[in-house]
């Protein structure tokens, strides 16, 4: 498990940066993790899915407590992390399963944090 001084240390540590698999060298990929829109959001998220520094990333926005984009496998918002997200507009009579963003596992290690964030 990690203590909370310990996701500020991994917020100042960015050497994982080089595995992420978002990291093209040329932030083409940026649009995708920062998009309001659900299918972008759904993508950037299946991303994070196989990202080998997914755990690294997460930490690390915990601490930073980002006020937006997808992060470890994560929708941020206000430092907070969403479980959901609507579309734009009045929502519809009956859900659209391609609405439905997919539920990445937070590693064990950060389970804690985690809750408390979405608490
Ligand atoms: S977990 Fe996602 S946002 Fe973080 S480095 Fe990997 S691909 Fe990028």
């Amino acid at each position: 498990m990690i203590a909370l001084n310990d996701l500020e240390e991994a917020a100042e540590d960015r050497t994982w940066w080089a595995e992420a698999r978002c990291n093209d060298a040329a932030g083409s990929l940026s649009a995708l993790f920062f998009s309001e829109e659900l299918q972008d959001i759904a993508a950037a998220k299946r991303i994070c899915e196989l990202c080998p520094v997914m755990e690294d990333c997460l930490a690390g926005a915990l601490a930073r407590r980002e006020p937006w984009g997808v992060w470890g496998g994560q929708l941020f918002r206000n430092g907070r992390i969403l479980a959901t997200k609507r579309r734009r507009g009045r929502p519809p009579k009956v859900a659209r399963p391609e609405d439905e963003l997919p539920v990445i596992a937070v590693p064990a290690a950060l389970a804690e944090v985690v809750i408390r964030r979405t608490a």
